[in-house]
């Protein structure tokens, strides 16, 4: 039920012997529009944590030798800009880490970044960033350039379990300080938005479902507005990836993330949106991201439920979507009650509780 290799000193360094074996990039930037999101990834130096080994299973590829320039960012954005047909209504933006962080994103640089944002024709803005860079004076400087915006800030939590973070991701949050982060972030009028995983490593299928739904629960309970819920993307150089290789990871099943989405509450399930569903990819070189899998045949029907879930908020619409794929799945829906009706507390399992701590050499 349950694979007992656990992350430890050995395995982070691998993961960092991975990742660093990337080279660099000169790219500047990419973009993916998702419906009528835009993103762009601004790229930089990395992320600070994922040079230290955190989060086993994240990688944007290549990193940059030194950030963009301000002129940079003018351009990139007059480019983008210049292509555009019809204007999004949400612009995601991001860098290889934080685009709060002032190590990827310099201060002159976001608020060129932000003036050029407040010429646009785009209600709302969306900052994806480490919960740590959100400050009073980052959340000032986005009020004051863009007091017309909705703005929306979205930090990675993958789970609200601590434990399951630290011991089967290498990632580092505190929780408490999460909340002071949202109720800051709120007080300027912001929206919070929080990444939450599924298919996390180290535990079981039965365990990775319960822990995507406490999680989802815990960050509504909490003063998040929305969650962007995604199934686990194998991507090449990371520690993951050679578990995977290993078998001791499989790749999640796209039948298990949808009765996971049966599993949701249904107060929260209009505030859900899904990414990194298949959707999508990023340039690794020769390795490819293992995708969720399905029957090839299955695969089309997939997507299709994915995309209309996404594409219709409204709570009837997605619960009656979300009957027909598993009635069609053969997935009793009704054994979602179960879950649903579990305690809030974020207890964890107690595989979770016995497991080797990890050395905080590697740890922020
Ligand atoms: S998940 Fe976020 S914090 Fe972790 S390494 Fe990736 S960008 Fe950095």
């Amino acid at each position: 039920m349950y694979n007992k290799v656990g992350l430890d000193k050995d395995l982070i360094k691998i993961h960092i012997e991975n990742k660093s074996s990337q080279g660099f990039t000169d790219k500047k930037y990419n973009t993916f529009l998702d419906g009528r999101v835009l993103q762009i990834c601004f790229y930089s130096t990395g992320c600070r944590c994922s040079k230290n080994g955190s989060c086993i299973m994240c990688n944007y590829g290549s990193i940059r030798k030194n950030n963009l320039s301000e002129e940079d960012i003018k351009e990139i954005m007059n480019e983008v800009f210049s292509e555009i047909l019809e204007m999004p209504n949400v612009l995601l933006l991001n860098c290889l880490g934080s685009v709060l962080d002032n190590e990827e994103m310099p201060m002159e640089n976001l608020i060129a970044l932000l003036e050029e944002v407040s010429k646009l024709d785009i209600k709302t803005i969306i900052f994806e960033t480490h919960y740590s860079t959100i400050t009073k004076s980052a959340l000032e400087l986005i009020k004051n350039k863009l007091n017309n915006k909705d703005i929306v800030i979205e930090i990675g939590l993958e789970s609200a379990s601590k434990q399951v973070r630290e011991n089967c991701l290498n990632k580092y949050i505190d929780n408490e300080d999460v909340i002071e982060k949202i109720k800051l972030t709120k007080s300027f009028g912001f929206e919070m938005e929080s990444n939450i995983m599924f298919g996390i490593p180290f535990l079981s299928k039965e365990e990775q479902m319960e822990d995507t739904i406490k999680s989802i629960r815990w960050c509504f309970e909490n003063g998040f507005d929305k969650v962007d819920l995604f199934p686990v993307n194998i991507k090449p150089n990371t520690l993951l990836y050679k578990l995977y290789e290993n078998g001791k990871y499989t790749p999640v099943l796209h039948r298990d993330f949808i009765q996971v989405l049966g599993k949701i509450p249904q107060e929260y399930i209009g505030r859900i949106h899904l990414c990194w569903y298949g959707n999508r990819d990023l340039d690794y070189g020769e390795k490819k991201t293992i995708l969720p899998k399905c029957e090839e045949d299955k695969y089309d029907e997939c997507m299709n439920f994915y995309h209309k879930f996404n594409m219709n908020k409204d709570v009837n619409t997605r619960i009656k979507l979300l009957g027909n794929i598993l009635s069609e799945m053969g997935i009793n829906s009704i054994e979602s009650k179960t879950l649903v009706e579990l305690p809030a507390d974020l207890a964890q399992p107690n595989i979770i509780k016995s497991r080797t701590k990890l050395s905080t050499d590697y740890g922020r």
